[in-house]
């Protein structure tokens, strides 16, 4: 693996670090929107963000800067920036410690990103059950305002710039973006049915912008050292940067660990994660979280890229890989992630409502050796009238353990059925015929 420097976690790696303001600010904290808001001018930073070539660390992938020239230009009335905190996807857990660990860093980022987008208000979206985060940013917040990087004329510039936790009641969906805002109105957490987007009409019917925590995080590291630094990292133009790979499963060491977006996956899974946690070798990998594609170990060379993993039939996604050893049932593996989708279903298509309901049915049946010869078509058909058809990307997300296991490990689904057949056959046989007298 190359030597590279983090950007990240480079505070919380030392292990004196607290993430407190002090702390923040005797590692350069602040720094950023302090050179910011002595006089850059907002479109500045924005085209200093589409440079560096920074995407969206949730998910989607969308490029972060090319997101907020999305907001109309001199737009009269308020204007909205939202961080998603609300991380629930299984496999995911790098969002939670840059808050915990690091606060001030995801602060700065807003604030700078809060100045760039024209934005006075911004909320901090958090998943219900990250109480101690919730509290972590809401005492990072008030020491921030103490010491005059956040509320009214900060550093005598005239800009106001107020920030806000909200914390969520554990939804998964509220993840996505337009349910996130529902929720944050007072709303149930369904998604919004697009257009018109978040940029024009998001929280309140404001321009909005949604951006998750890593991403925002990347903002003050980009503002001091530049975009062609941040874009000389990774495989630019397209995947730049750091992420913070969060690794779980069958490994010797599971964590996070920050990586430039070019490292393979046998970077973090053999190296950093120290290999398989027993003698048995790998057996499948989820390289970007839930709602990412198995992928298989003639995949282990491949780069965490965007575009690389794409090409490879998955999506880094979130950046959650997890991993899974020889003898683990592909067909168990993709029931429990069909349980957890069906689960956090909003219900509002009919598709993802009904579609998720039928084929855990199926694969329960299946996995309980029940299953019938049909069983297959009728889970590849379900799948395809789901994928692409519903309000939001959660009915792609919930179709991509099946139809990836189904075409990399289709002979456990078969091996399971022609059981379930043997067991038919021979119940049939032990059936004792009714005499007629
Ligand atoms: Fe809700 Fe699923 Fe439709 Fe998304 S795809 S809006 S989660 S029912």
């Amino acid at each position: 693996m190359k030597p590279f420097e983090k950007i990240l976690t480079k505070n919380m790696s030392n292990p004196a670090y607290t993430g407190s303001l002090q702390d923040y600010e005797a590692a350069g904290g602040y720094q950023a929107f302090k050179k910011v808001l002595a006089g850059v001018p907002q479109n500045d930073i924005v085209e200093m963000v589409k440079k560096s070539g920074l995407r969206g660390r949730g998910g989607a992938g969308f490029p972060t800067g090319v997101k907020w020239s999305f907001l109309p230009k001199g737009h009269p009335g308020p204007k909205y920036l939202c961080c998603n905190a609300d991380e629930s996807e299984p496999g995911t857990f790098k969002d939670r410690q840059l808050m915990e660990r690091d606060p001030h860093q995801v602060l700065e980022g807003m604030a700078i990103t809060c100045y760039a987008i024209g934005a006075e208000t911004g909320y901090i979206y958090i998943r219900g059950e990250f109480r101690f985060g919730a509290k972590v940013l809401e005492k990072a917040i008030e020491e921030a305002k103490q010491a005059g990087h956040l509320g009214s004329n900060i550093y005598g510039s005239g800009v106001t710039i107020n920030l806000y936790v909200h914390a969520g009641a554990g939804a998964y969906i509220c993840g996505e973006e337009t349910a996130l805002l529902e929720s944050l109105e007072g709303k149930r957490g369904k998604p919004r049915v697009k257009p018109p987007f978040p940029a024009t009409h998001g929280l309140y019917q404001k321009p909005t912008v949604v951006n998750n925590v890593e991403t925002l995080a990347n903002i003050p590291h980009i503002v001091n050292h530049g975009p062609e630094w941040f874009a000389s990292i990774g495989v630019p133009p397209k995947s730049t940067g750091t992420r913070v790979f969060c690794l779980s499963g069958h490994v010797k060491n599971p964590g996070n660990y920050e990586l430039p977006v070019d490292a393979t996956f046998r970077d973090l899974i053999m190296d950093l994660g120290g290999g398989m946690r027993s003698d048995k070798p790998m057996k499948s990998f989820i390289p970007g979280g839930a709602s990412a594609p198995f992928l298989t170990p003639d995949h282990i060379d491949v780069q965490m890229d965007f575009e690389s993993v794409a090409m490879a039939g998955s999506m880094s996604g979130s950046g959650g890989v997890t991993v899974m050893e020889e003898g683990t049932s592909m067909v168990w593996a993709a029931l429990r992630l069909m349980e957890f989708f069906y689960h956090e279903s909003c219900g509002k298509c009919t598709p993802c409502r009904e579609g998720s309901s039928w084929i855990v049915q199926i694969l329960q049946r299946i996995q309980n050796k029940q299953g019938r010869p049909s069983d297959l078509d009728t889970l590849t058909e379900i799948c395809s009238n789901i994928g692409g058809r519903t309000v939001c990307a959660f009915g792609d997300a919930e179709i991509a353990p099946v139809q990836s296991t189904l075409k990399y490990w289709r002979d456990e689904y078969e091996t399971l059925i022609a059981e379930a057949e043997v067991i038919r056959a021979t119940r049939k046989e032990r059936e004792i015929p009714v005499l007629s007298l």
